[in-house]
C-alpha cells in the first residue's frame, strides 16, 4: 500500500535568522481509502506538517522522506502535488479581493486537469459541473459570483473549502481545522464535505481539535501529535480518550 509514507520527517523554519526545528522525526502512514486524523496541543506542529506536505516553501526538509503514489513528495512543486491529487484546506481561508470566485476555481480545476493530461473545461462545461456541486452543497449560485473568501461567514468559507474539495476530486485531502470559530454547523458541512468523497481512491488527514468533529467523520485511525512527531496511534477510541483525560498520559509515555 504505498500510497503516503512519511518517514522520520525533520523540517525547519527560519525564526528570525535562527533555525528553528518543528518537526522532529514525524512518522505516519495513510493506505489508500482511509480517513486519518491527527489530534495534538496547540504548538505541536500540526499545521507545519501540513504545509510541508502541500510544499510551502518556507519549511526546509532536513531529514526523512515522504513517498506519496510512489513517488518523492518533497521533490514536487506545489502544482505537480496538486495534480498527483493533493489538497490542502487552509485553516484560513485566504480573502482574494477582486478576484471571482467562479473564475478562481475554474483556474484551479483546470491547472489539475491540465497537469493531469485531461481536457480543460470550458465555461459552460465548468458551469454545469459547478452548479451540480453548489445545489448539493446548498450553496446559492450568488455565491460564484463573489469575491474568493471576502466577506464570507464562517459557514460560506466551509461550504466555499468543500466545493474546492469536491471540484478538485483530490486522493487526498488535508484539512486543518482551526481550534475555534468551528461552530456545529461548520462542522457538520466539513464531516459531510469528508464523508461525501470517502472510497477507495480518496484518503484524508484531518487535523483538528474537535472530538466532535471525528463524532461526524468516523476517522480509520487518529494519531497524536506532540513536540513534532507522532507520539499515539490507535482507532477511533484514542479521541475519546484524549477528550476524558487529556494528552499529559500520552506527554508522559512519549517521554
Ligand atoms: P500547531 O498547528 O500544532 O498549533 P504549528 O505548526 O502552527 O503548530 O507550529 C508549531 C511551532 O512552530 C509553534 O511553536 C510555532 O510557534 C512555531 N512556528 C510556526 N510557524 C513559525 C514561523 N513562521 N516562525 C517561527 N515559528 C513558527
Ligand atoms: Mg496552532
Ligand atoms: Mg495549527
Amino acid at each position: 500500500t504505498d500510497f503516503l509514507t512519511v518517514t522520520n520527517l525533520r523540517a525547519r523554519i527560519d525564526d528570525n535568522g535562527t533555525p528553528k526545528e518543528i518537526l522532529r522525526g514525524l512518522d505516519l502512514e495513510i493506505p489508500p481509502g482511509e480517513v486519518h486524523a491527527i489530534m495534538g496541543p496547540n504548538g505541536s506542529g500540526k499545521s507545519t506538517l501540513s504545509y510541508v506536505l502541500s510544499g510551502r516553501e518556507e519549511y526546509e526538509v532536513t531529514e526523512g522522506s515522504v513517498r506519496f503514489k510512489g513517488q518523492d513528495l518533497l521533490a514536487l512543486e506545489p502544482d505537480e502535488r496538486a495534480a498527483l491529487g493533493v489538497f490542502l484546506a487552509f485553516q484560513a481561508p485566504v480573502e482574494l479581493p477582486g478576484v471571482n470566485n467562479a473564475n478562481f476555481l475554474r483556474t484551479a480545476v483546470n491547472a489539475v486537469r491540465r497537469a493531469r493530461g485531461e481536457a480543460e473545461l470550458d465555461a459552460v462545461g465548468f458551469l454545469k459541473a459547478v452548479r451540480a456541486e453548489t445545489k448539493r452543497l446548498h450553496m446559492s449560485d450568488e455565491m460564484l459570483k463573489r469575491q474568493v473568501n471576502v466577506g464570507f461567514s464562517g459557514g460560506e468559507k466551509k461550504r466555499n473549502e468543500v466545493l474546492q474539495m469536491r471540484m478538485l476530486a483530490p486522493s487526498l485531502a488535508i484539512l486543518d481545522e482551526t481550534d475555534s470559530g468551528l461552530d456545529i454547523d461548520a462542522l457538520r458541512i466539513v464531516a459531510d464535505g469528508v464523508n461525501s468523497l470517502r472510497g477507495p481512491d480518496f484518503s484524508a488527514l484531518v487535523i483538528t481539535h474537535h472530538q466532535r468533529l471525528l463524532d461526524y467523520i468516523h476517522p480509520d485511525r487518529v494519531h497524536v501529535m506532540a513536540q513534532g512527531r507522532i507520539i499515539h496511534s490507535g482507532g477511533p477510541e484514542v479521541a475519546h480518550e484524549l477528550e476524558a483525560k487529556g494528552y499529559a498520559r500520552y506527554l508522559q509515555a512519549a517521554a
